[in-house]
Protein backbone atom coordinates (compact mmCIF):
# COMPACT_ATOMS: atom_id res chain seq x y z
CA UNK A 1 0.00 0.00 0.00
CA UNK A 2 1.03 3.35 -0.72
CA UNK A 3 1.99 5.57 1.71
CA UNK A 4 -0.06 8.65 2.23
CA UNK A 5 1.03 12.14 2.82
CA UNK A 6 1.01 14.24 6.00
CA UNK A 7 1.92 17.74 6.75
CA UNK A 8 3.08 18.93 10.18
CA UNK A 9 2.00 22.19 11.34
CA UNK A 10 3.84 23.87 14.44
CA UNK A 11 2.21 26.44 15.93
CA UNK A 12 4.49 30.12 17.68
CA UNK A 13 1.62 31.84 19.77
CA UNK A 14 4.11 34.60 20.32
CA UNK A 15 3.85 38.18 19.04
CA UNK A 16 5.52 42.00 19.82
CA UNK A 17 2.12 43.21 19.99
CA UNK A 18 -1.47 42.45 19.69
CA UNK A 19 -2.67 43.71 15.81
CA UNK A 20 -6.16 45.46 15.96
CA UNK A 21 -7.86 42.56 13.53
CA UNK A 22 -6.53 39.84 15.03
CA UNK A 23 -8.36 37.10 16.48
CA UNK A 24 -5.84 34.38 15.85
CA UNK A 25 -4.30 32.53 19.56
CA UNK A 26 -1.11 34.28 19.76
CA UNK A 27 0.24 36.82 23.08
CA UNK A 28 2.08 39.69 23.19
CA UNK A 29 2.82 39.31 26.88
CA UNK A 30 3.60 35.81 27.55
CA UNK A 31 7.86 35.57 26.44
CA UNK A 32 8.51 34.48 29.91
CA UNK A 33 6.55 31.23 28.74
CA UNK A 34 8.88 30.64 25.12
CA UNK A 35 10.98 28.28 26.80
CA UNK A 36 8.38 26.18 28.82
CA UNK A 37 6.30 26.30 25.51
CA UNK A 38 9.09 24.74 23.48
CA UNK A 39 9.95 22.10 25.66
CA UNK A 40 5.76 21.06 26.22
CA UNK A 41 6.04 21.47 21.99
CA UNK A 42 9.55 19.12 21.79
CA UNK A 43 7.26 16.35 24.20
CA UNK A 44 4.30 16.67 21.66
CA UNK A 45 6.80 15.83 18.93
CA UNK A 46 7.98 12.71 20.43
CA UNK A 47 4.65 11.67 21.57
CA UNK A 48 3.86 11.56 17.84
CA UNK A 49 7.06 10.54 16.62
CA UNK A 50 7.75 7.66 18.62
CA UNK A 51 5.44 5.40 17.08
CA UNK A 52 7.71 3.58 14.28
CA UNK A 53 4.39 2.33 12.75
CA UNK A 54 3.44 5.86 12.40
CA UNK A 55 6.10 6.90 10.93
CA UNK A 56 6.61 4.06 8.30
CA UNK A 57 3.11 4.40 7.61
CA UNK A 58 3.63 8.24 6.29
CA UNK A 59 5.82 10.42 4.03
CA UNK A 60 5.82 13.70 5.34
CA UNK A 61 5.54 15.87 3.09
CA UNK A 62 5.43 19.61 4.56
CA UNK A 63 6.52 22.04 7.98
CA UNK A 64 4.73 25.06 8.30
CA UNK A 65 5.85 26.88 11.60
CA UNK A 66 3.47 29.96 11.90
CA UNK A 67 1.98 31.89 14.24
CA UNK A 68 1.86 34.30 15.97
CA UNK A 69 4.83 35.42 15.12
CA UNK A 70 7.94 32.55 14.82
CA UNK A 71 10.18 35.15 14.12
CA UNK A 72 9.43 37.02 17.16
CA UNK A 73 11.02 34.82 19.43
CA UNK A 74 14.75 33.38 20.19
CA UNK A 75 15.74 31.77 16.33
CA UNK A 76 17.85 28.89 18.46
CA UNK A 77 14.14 27.76 19.86
CA UNK A 78 13.33 27.41 15.78
CA UNK A 79 16.52 25.60 15.86
CA UNK A 80 16.00 22.98 18.11
CA UNK A 81 12.34 22.39 16.90
CA UNK A 82 14.01 21.50 13.32
CA UNK A 83 17.01 19.65 14.90
CA UNK A 84 14.21 17.23 17.03
CA UNK A 85 12.03 16.74 13.42
CA UNK A 86 14.99 15.89 11.38
CA UNK A 87 15.96 13.44 13.87
CA UNK A 88 12.77 11.98 14.39
CA UNK A 89 11.99 11.88 10.46
CA UNK A 90 15.45 10.38 10.07
CA UNK A 91 13.95 6.61 8.99
CA UNK A 92 10.37 8.26 7.43
CA UNK A 93 11.06 8.03 3.73
CA UNK A 94 10.71 11.83 2.75
CA UNK A 95 14.05 13.23 2.91
CA UNK A 96 14.40 16.43 4.83
CA UNK A 97 16.00 18.66 1.68
CA UNK A 98 12.73 17.72 0.07
CA UNK A 99 9.94 19.05 2.07
CA UNK A 100 8.80 22.32 1.53
CA UNK A 101 9.47 23.92 5.01
CA UNK A 102 7.97 27.20 5.86
CA UNK A 103 8.38 29.84 8.45
CA UNK A 104 5.91 32.69 8.85
CA UNK A 105 8.38 35.87 9.68
CA UNK A 106 7.19 39.59 10.19
CA UNK A 107 9.02 42.60 9.35
CA UNK A 108 10.71 44.31 12.52
CA UNK A 109 11.49 40.92 14.22
CA UNK A 110 13.73 39.42 11.84
CA UNK A 111 17.47 40.25 11.46
CA UNK A 112 20.36 38.54 9.23
CA UNK A 113 21.27 36.37 12.22
CA UNK A 114 18.14 34.73 12.78
CA UNK A 115 17.48 34.50 8.95
CA UNK A 116 20.85 32.82 8.79
CA UNK A 117 19.76 30.38 11.51
CA UNK A 118 16.50 29.33 9.40
CA UNK A 119 18.44 28.81 6.72
CA UNK A 120 20.61 26.33 8.20
CA UNK A 121 18.14 24.57 10.05
CA UNK A 122 17.04 23.59 6.46
CA UNK A 123 13.59 26.21 6.19
CA UNK A 124 13.84 26.91 2.54
CA UNK A 125 10.24 28.99 2.00
CA UNK A 126 9.19 32.73 3.85
CA UNK A 127 6.35 33.89 4.20
CA UNK A 128 6.26 37.95 5.00
CA UNK A 129 3.52 40.19 6.40
CA UNK A 130 3.33 43.14 5.22
CA UNK A 131 -0.31 43.29 4.84
CA UNK A 132 0.52 46.98 2.97
CA UNK A 133 2.99 48.85 1.62
CA UNK A 134 1.51 52.51 3.26
CA UNK A 135 2.88 53.32 6.70
CA UNK A 136 -0.08 54.98 7.70
CA UNK A 137 -2.31 51.73 7.18
CA UNK A 138 -0.38 49.67 8.70
CA UNK A 139 -0.19 51.79 11.68
CA UNK A 140 -3.78 51.87 11.78
CA UNK A 141 -4.21 48.63 11.93
CA UNK A 142 -1.95 47.78 14.86
CA UNK A 143 1.10 46.27 12.66
CA UNK A 144 4.30 47.36 14.57
CA UNK A 145 6.17 47.75 11.03
CA UNK A 146 7.12 49.88 8.50
CA UNK A 147 7.44 49.35 4.61
CA UNK A 148 10.61 49.91 4.85
CA UNK A 149 11.87 47.40 7.64
CA UNK A 150 9.94 45.22 4.93
CA UNK A 151 12.41 46.52 2.61
CA UNK A 152 15.38 45.44 4.92
CA UNK A 153 13.56 41.84 5.42
CA UNK A 154 13.08 40.74 1.80
CA UNK A 155 16.31 42.08 0.78
CA UNK A 156 18.21 40.19 3.97
CA UNK A 157 16.28 37.30 3.21
CA UNK A 158 17.33 37.19 -0.68
CA UNK A 159 20.63 38.00 0.40
CA UNK A 160 20.90 34.93 2.54
CA UNK A 161 19.66 33.18 -0.01
CA UNK A 162 16.02 32.43 0.25
CA UNK A 163 14.67 32.29 -3.30
CA UNK A 164 10.81 30.86 -2.72
CA UNK A 165 9.58 33.90 -0.49
CA UNK A 166 5.31 34.76 -0.25
CA UNK A 167 4.47 38.00 0.95
CA UNK A 168 0.81 38.51 2.31
CA UNK A 169 -1.26 41.73 1.79
CA UNK A 170 -4.60 42.83 2.66
CA UNK A 171 -7.84 44.63 1.15
CA UNK A 172 -10.84 45.87 2.75
CA UNK A 173 -9.05 47.98 5.44
CA UNK A 174 -10.63 50.61 7.20
CA UNK A 175 -9.47 53.89 5.07
CA UNK A 176 -7.89 52.32 2.38
CA UNK A 177 -8.45 53.26 -1.04
CA UNK A 178 -7.92 51.49 -4.65
CA UNK A 179 -4.98 53.58 -4.70
CA UNK A 180 -3.60 52.19 -2.13
CA UNK A 181 -4.06 48.69 -3.27
CA UNK A 182 -2.77 49.54 -6.56
CA UNK A 183 0.64 51.14 -5.02
CA UNK A 184 1.14 48.03 -2.93
CA UNK A 185 0.76 45.77 -5.83
CA UNK A 186 2.92 47.56 -7.69
CA UNK A 187 6.04 48.02 -5.34
CA UNK A 188 5.51 44.11 -4.50
CA UNK A 189 5.52 42.56 -7.97
CA UNK A 190 8.85 45.37 -9.01
CA UNK A 191 10.39 43.97 -6.19
CA UNK A 192 14.02 41.89 -7.88
CA UNK A 193 13.62 39.40 -7.46
CA UNK A 194 9.83 39.28 -7.21
CA UNK A 195 8.42 37.26 -4.73
CA UNK A 196 7.30 33.62 -5.91
CA UNK A 197 4.39 33.88 -3.89
CA UNK A 198 1.39 36.33 -2.87
CA UNK A 199 -1.19 36.05 -0.98
CA UNK A 200 -4.47 38.43 -0.72
CA UNK A 201 -6.80 37.97 2.02
CA UNK A 202 -10.03 40.41 2.37
CA UNK A 203 -10.49 41.80 6.25
CA UNK A 204 -12.93 39.99 8.67
CA UNK A 205 -13.92 42.16 11.06
CA UNK A 206 -14.07 39.89 13.78
CA UNK A 207 -16.27 40.12 17.04
CA UNK A 208 -13.98 41.24 20.24
CA UNK A 209 -11.05 42.91 18.26
CA UNK A 210 -10.04 46.49 18.89
CA UNK A 211 -10.63 47.26 15.19
CA UNK A 212 -14.15 45.64 15.96
CA UNK A 213 -14.59 48.12 18.76
CA UNK A 214 -13.12 50.83 16.55
CA UNK A 215 -15.76 50.40 14.08
CA UNK A 216 -18.84 49.74 16.83
CA UNK A 217 -17.36 53.43 18.11
CA UNK A 218 -17.36 54.88 14.97
CA UNK A 219 -14.12 55.76 14.91
CA UNK A 220 -13.51 53.82 12.01
CA UNK A 221 -15.80 52.97 9.02
CA UNK A 222 -16.29 49.02 7.68
CA UNK A 223 -15.32 49.05 4.15
CA UNK A 224 -18.39 48.91 1.10
CA UNK A 225 -18.63 45.84 -0.20
CA UNK A 226 -18.89 46.65 -3.71
CA UNK A 227 -14.99 48.38 -3.37
CA UNK A 228 -13.77 45.66 -1.28
CA UNK A 229 -15.15 43.16 -4.20
CA UNK A 230 -13.19 46.06 -7.04
CA UNK A 231 -10.04 46.01 -4.59
CA UNK A 232 -10.46 42.11 -5.11
CA UNK A 233 -10.88 42.19 -8.70
CA UNK A 234 -7.51 44.47 -9.70
CA UNK A 235 -5.77 42.13 -7.66
CA UNK A 236 -6.66 39.39 -9.11
CA UNK A 237 -6.07 40.82 -13.06
CA UNK A 238 -3.37 42.89 -12.09
CA UNK A 239 -1.26 39.70 -10.48
CA UNK A 240 -2.18 37.26 -14.15
CA UNK A 241 -1.39 39.94 -16.12
CA UNK A 242 2.02 39.46 -14.24
CA UNK A 243 2.81 36.05 -14.33
CA UNK A 244 0.99 34.96 -11.26
CA UNK A 245 -1.32 31.93 -11.39
CA UNK A 246 -4.61 32.68 -9.15
CA UNK A 247 -5.02 29.17 -7.71
CA UNK A 248 -6.60 29.48 -4.59
CA UNK A 249 -9.31 32.15 -3.94
CA UNK A 250 -6.42 34.28 -2.01
CA UNK A 251 -3.36 32.99 -3.17
CA UNK A 252 -1.40 33.61 -6.37
CA UNK A 253 2.37 31.97 -7.10
CA UNK A 254 4.87 32.09 -10.17
CA UNK A 255 4.77 28.28 -11.79
CA UNK A 256 5.32 26.04 -9.86
CA UNK A 257 5.54 27.91 -6.21
CA UNK A 258 2.06 27.12 -5.11
CA UNK A 259 2.18 26.46 -1.40
CA UNK A 260 2.51 22.53 -0.99
CA UNK A 261 1.26 22.61 2.96
CA UNK A 262 -2.01 24.64 1.94
CA UNK A 263 -2.65 22.46 -1.48
CA UNK A 264 -2.30 19.72 0.71
CA UNK A 265 -5.03 20.88 3.31
CA UNK A 266 -7.21 21.73 0.08
CA UNK A 267 -6.67 18.05 -1.24
CA UNK A 268 -7.99 16.86 2.35
CA UNK A 269 -4.35 15.45 2.98
CA UNK A 270 -3.90 14.73 6.65
CA UNK A 271 -1.85 16.51 9.17
CA UNK A 272 -0.82 17.07 12.56
CA UNK A 273 -0.66 20.11 14.44
CA UNK A 274 1.90 20.47 17.07
CA UNK A 275 1.04 23.84 19.81
CA UNK A 276 -1.46 25.60 21.63
CA UNK A 277 -4.61 24.99 19.37
CA UNK A 278 -2.99 23.24 16.84
CA UNK A 279 -5.60 21.60 14.87
CA UNK A 280 -4.86 18.01 13.20
CA UNK A 281 -6.49 15.52 11.00
CA UNK A 282 -5.59 12.09 10.54
CA UNK A 283 -8.27 9.57 9.84
CA UNK A 284 -11.15 11.61 9.92
CA UNK A 285 -10.81 12.92 13.27
CA UNK A 286 -10.37 16.10 13.32
CA UNK A 287 -9.50 17.35 16.77
CA UNK A 288 -7.27 20.26 18.32
CA UNK A 289 -5.27 21.26 21.56
CA UNK A 290 -6.28 23.75 23.90
CA UNK A 291 -5.87 27.30 23.40
CA UNK A 292 -3.78 28.74 26.60
CA UNK A 293 -0.21 28.25 26.93
CA UNK A 294 -0.77 27.46 31.12
CA UNK A 295 -2.82 24.07 29.86
CA UNK A 296 -0.94 23.42 27.36
CA UNK A 297 2.66 23.17 28.98
CA UNK A 298 0.30 21.04 31.81
CA UNK A 299 -0.69 18.88 29.34
CA UNK A 300 2.28 18.13 28.01
CA UNK A 301 4.32 17.18 31.10
CA UNK A 302 4.07 13.97 30.10
CA UNK A 303 4.66 12.34 27.04
CA UNK A 304 1.37 11.54 25.73
CA UNK A 305 2.26 8.41 22.95
CA UNK A 306 -0.21 6.06 24.58
CA UNK A 307 -3.29 8.49 23.72
CA UNK A 308 -1.24 9.08 20.41
CA UNK A 309 -0.85 5.56 19.59
CA UNK A 310 -4.91 5.48 20.24
CA UNK A 311 -5.47 7.63 17.41
CA UNK A 312 -2.84 6.26 15.19
CA UNK A 313 -3.96 3.08 15.50
CA UNK A 314 -7.24 4.18 13.92
CA UNK A 315 -5.03 5.86 11.08
CA UNK A 316 -3.50 3.00 10.04
CA UNK A 317 -6.50 1.02 9.29
CA UNK A 318 -7.34 1.53 5.48
CA UNK A 319 -10.00 3.32 3.55
CA UNK A 320 -11.50 0.33 2.45
CA UNK A 321 -11.50 -1.27 5.52
CA UNK A 322 -13.05 1.45 7.14
CA UNK A 323 -15.93 1.93 4.44
CA UNK A 324 -16.66 -2.01 5.26
CA UNK A 325 -17.22 -1.28 8.28
CA UNK A 326 -18.23 1.93 8.69
CA UNK A 327 -21.25 3.16 10.81
CA UNK A 328 -20.42 0.58 13.73
CA UNK A 329 -16.88 1.49 13.45
CA UNK A 330 -18.12 5.06 13.75
CA UNK A 331 -19.61 4.43 17.22
CA UNK A 332 -16.50 2.84 18.42
CA UNK A 333 -14.10 5.02 17.09
CA UNK A 334 -16.41 7.73 19.18
CA UNK A 335 -16.01 5.90 22.05
CA UNK A 336 -11.98 5.43 22.12
CA UNK A 337 -11.80 9.21 21.35
CA UNK A 338 -13.28 9.73 24.54
CA UNK A 339 -10.21 9.01 26.30
CA UNK A 340 -7.85 11.57 23.81
CA UNK A 341 -10.56 14.32 24.82
CA UNK A 342 -8.95 14.87 28.15
CA UNK A 343 -5.87 16.35 26.28
CA UNK A 344 -7.55 17.27 22.94
CA UNK A 345 -10.73 18.95 21.78
CA UNK A 346 -12.20 16.67 19.19
CA UNK A 347 -13.85 19.07 16.99
CA UNK A 348 -15.83 16.12 14.47
CA UNK A 349 -15.36 12.28 13.67
CA UNK A 350 -16.33 12.08 9.62
CA UNK A 351 -18.08 9.46 8.14
CA UNK A 352 -17.43 8.65 4.30
CA UNK A 353 -20.55 11.14 3.28
CA UNK A 354 -18.77 13.78 5.63
CA UNK A 355 -15.30 13.22 4.08
CA UNK A 356 -17.04 13.06 0.39
CA UNK A 357 -18.73 16.30 1.30
CA UNK A 358 -15.72 18.06 3.01
CA UNK A 359 -13.70 17.03 0.04
CA UNK A 360 -16.45 19.39 -2.57
CA UNK A 361 -15.73 22.28 0.04
CA UNK A 362 -12.36 22.14 0.28
CA UNK A 363 -11.69 21.45 -3.67
CA UNK A 364 -14.11 24.18 -4.54
CA UNK A 365 -11.45 26.90 -2.50
CA UNK A 366 -9.06 26.10 -5.49
CA UNK A 367 -9.59 27.86 -8.66
CA UNK A 368 -9.36 24.61 -10.95
CA UNK A 369 -12.12 23.81 -8.97
CA UNK A 370 -12.43 19.67 -7.93
CA UNK A 371 -11.32 17.04 -10.08
CA UNK A 372 -13.91 14.62 -11.12
CA UNK A 373 -11.81 11.73 -11.95
CA UNK A 374 -9.90 11.94 -8.75
CA UNK A 375 -13.24 12.14 -6.75
CA UNK A 376 -13.86 8.66 -8.13
CA UNK A 377 -10.65 7.36 -7.74
CA UNK A 378 -10.90 8.30 -4.04
CA UNK A 379 -14.51 7.56 -3.09
CA UNK A 380 -15.38 5.36 -6.19
CA UNK A 381 -18.79 7.80 -6.60
CA UNK A 382 -19.02 10.12 -9.49
CA UNK A 383 -19.63 13.64 -7.67
CA UNK A 384 -21.93 14.49 -10.33
CA UNK A 385 -24.32 11.96 -9.60
CA UNK A 386 -23.94 11.87 -5.74
CA UNK A 387 -24.08 15.67 -5.50
CA UNK A 388 -26.77 15.90 -8.85
CA UNK A 389 -29.23 18.49 -6.95
CA UNK A 390 -26.93 20.94 -5.20
CA UNK A 391 -24.59 20.91 -8.33
CA UNK A 392 -27.74 21.91 -10.82
CA UNK A 393 -29.07 24.35 -8.13
CA UNK A 394 -25.46 25.77 -8.30
CA UNK A 395 -25.09 26.07 -11.53
CA UNK A 396 -28.33 27.56 -12.77
CA UNK A 397 -27.58 30.05 -10.21
CA UNK A 398 -24.27 30.36 -12.42
CA UNK A 399 -22.14 29.90 -8.71
CA UNK A 400 -20.64 26.69 -10.20
CA UNK A 401 -19.19 25.52 -13.88
CA UNK A 402 -18.82 21.94 -14.96
CA UNK A 403 -16.09 22.03 -17.12
CA UNK A 404 -14.42 19.02 -18.88
CA UNK A 405 -12.70 16.83 -15.91
CA UNK A 406 -13.52 19.66 -13.25
CA UNK A 407 -16.49 21.60 -11.08
CA UNK A 408 -15.19 24.85 -10.18
CA UNK A 409 -16.23 28.26 -9.10
CA UNK A 410 -17.76 30.69 -11.95
CA UNK A 411 -16.30 34.17 -11.35
CA UNK A 412 -19.91 35.17 -9.61
CA UNK A 413 -19.16 31.93 -7.82
CA UNK A 414 -15.29 33.70 -6.79
CA UNK A 415 -17.81 36.89 -5.23
CA UNK A 416 -20.10 34.67 -3.65
CA UNK A 417 -17.78 31.51 -2.53
CA UNK A 418 -19.75 31.34 1.21
CA UNK A 419 -23.14 30.44 -0.81
CA UNK A 420 -20.89 27.85 -2.84
CA UNK A 421 -19.74 25.90 0.41
CA UNK A 422 -22.80 26.01 2.26
CA UNK A 423 -24.20 23.69 -0.07
CA UNK A 424 -22.00 21.09 1.30
CA UNK A 425 -21.65 21.65 4.95
S1 LIG B 1 1.39 39.53 13.91
FE1 LIG B 1 -0.20 38.17 13.11
S2 LIG B 1 -0.68 36.75 14.79
FE2 LIG B 1 0.48 38.47 15.66
S3 LIG B 1 -1.08 39.86 16.41
FE3 LIG B 1 -0.55 40.53 14.33
S4 LIG B 1 -2.02 39.46 12.99
FE4 LIG B 1 -2.08 38.46 15.00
Amino acid sequence: MENKELGIYIHIPFCQHKCDYCDFISFSNKQNMVKGYVEAMKKEINSYFQNKDFLDSYNITTIYIGGGTPSFIDSQYIVEIMELLEMKLIRNQTKFEDMEITIEVNPGTVNQKKLEDYKKAKINRLSIGLQSTNNSILKEIGRIHSFEQFLETYRLANQVGFDNINVDLMIGLPNQRIEDVKESLNEIINLKPAPTHISVYSLIVEEGTVIAQKIENHQLEEMDEDLERNMYWYVKDTLELNGYKHYEISNFAKEGKESKHNMNCWLQKEYIGIGVAAHSYINGIRYANCETIEEYIDNMKVENSELIERILTNAQRTDTEKNIENSRRDEEKVHKIKQIEKIYEIEEVQNLEDKKKEYMLLGLRKIEGVQISKFKEKFIDNPIFLFRKELEKLVNEELISIEGDYIKLTNKGLDLANIVWEEFI
